[in-house]
C-alpha cells in the first residue's frame, strides 16, 4: 500500500466540556494536522498530487478552523460565545483532538477528496510537541 503524507498547521481555540482540569477552560492551541492518504497510483506514478492534498484538506482547514473557536453544539458556553462571535465554529463533537481528527476522517474528507480516488485513511492531530491523537481508519 502506498500513502502520502502532508501536514498543515492551524491555529484554533476549543474547550473540553467535561474535562476534570485546565482543559476545560477557554485557551487555545498551535495546531498540527498530518493527513496520511491511500491510492491507486497514477500514471505518473503518484497516490496523488500533495498539491491536491493541500487544495482539498489543508485549504479546509484555513478556511473553516484557523483562526477560529471550535465549540460542542451541546456545550453551554455555545450560544453565548456564538452570540459574542458569529465565527465561532460549532460542532457536533467535543472537540478533544481525537474527535477533530475523527471528524477530518470521517465528514470532512470523504467529500473533499471525492472523485480523486484518494482515501484519507489516517489524521493525526498535535496539540502540542508532545501530545498527538490520532483516528486511523
Ligand atoms: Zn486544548
Amino acid at each position: 500500500m502506498y500513502t502520502v503524507t502532508r501536514y498543515h498547521d492551524i491555529s484554533c481555540g476549543h474547550r473540553v466540556c467535561g474535562h476534570e482540569n485546565k482543559c476545560s477552560h477557554l485557551h487555545g492551541h498551535n495546531y498540527r494536522i498530518t493527513f496520511v492518504c491511500t491510492g491507486e497510483l497514477d500514471s505518473v506514478g503518484r497516490v496523488i498530487d500533495f498539491s491536491v492534498i493541500k487544495d482539498r484538506l489543508c485549504m479546509w482547514l484555513e478556511k473553516n478552523f484557523d483562526h477560529r473557536f471550535l465549540i460542542w453544539e451541546d456545550d453551554p458556553l455555545a450560544d453565548p460565545l456564538l452570540a459574542l462571535d458569529p465565527k465561532v465554529v460549532k460542532v457536533p463533537f467535543n472537540p478533544t483532538a481525537e474527535n477533530i481528527a475523527e471528524y477530518l476522517v470521517k465528514t470532512v474528507a470523504p467529500k473533499q477528496l471525492e472523485g480523486t480516488g484518494v482515501k484519507l485513511v489516517r489524521c493525526d492531530v498535535e496539540e502540542t510537541r508532545k501530545c498527538t491523537a490520532s483516528y486511523i481508519l
